[in-house]
């Protein structure tokens, strides 16, 4: 299970989607967390473990929203920093507008829903977890 998660459901159109944070505690490594990576992102990522020193790597589920139409993504982030100078962190864009997408800033509840664009999120606890 990963840190946090949760859904966020649309008081306008009823959508309900589901967010994660942070990744499961088993993926210690990057190695174990390039399962969640997809296409390209996933192959240079296998690359760069393969042949390049990586000195530091940040990882898992993030909360991203575009800054132009506030919709809301929910991507497996990755930073990594190796060979001392190099960085590896792919940017996110918007399927709706092509925007690069931005880390979150405000609560889930100020951005937009994905089905109707309306900004009538309200965020309820996931019930598949359990302590
Ligand atoms: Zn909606
Ligand atoms: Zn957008």
């Amino acid at each position: 299970m990963p840190e946090q998660s949760f859904q966020a459901r649309c008081g306008h159109c009823n959508a309900v989607e589901h967010f994660q944070i942070g990744h499961d505690s088993t993926e210690n490594s990057i190695e174990k967390a390039v399962k969640h990576l997809e296409g390209k992102t996933r192959i240079q990522v296998r690359s760069i473990i393969q042949k390049h020193h990586i000195d530091k790597a940040e990882y898992g589920f993030a909360l991203y929203a575009c800054p132009k139409c506030q919709t809301l993504y929910n991507p497996f982030a990755i930073k990594i920093e190796y060979d001392d100078i190099m960085l590896f962190q792919p940017f996110y864009k918007c399927n709706q507008c092509n925007s690069t997408l931005m880390k979150i800033s405000a609560a889930v509840e100020s951005y937009a829903c994905k089905q109707c664009g309306e900004k009538q999120l309200s965020t309820i606890p996931d019930p598949d977890i359990h302590e």
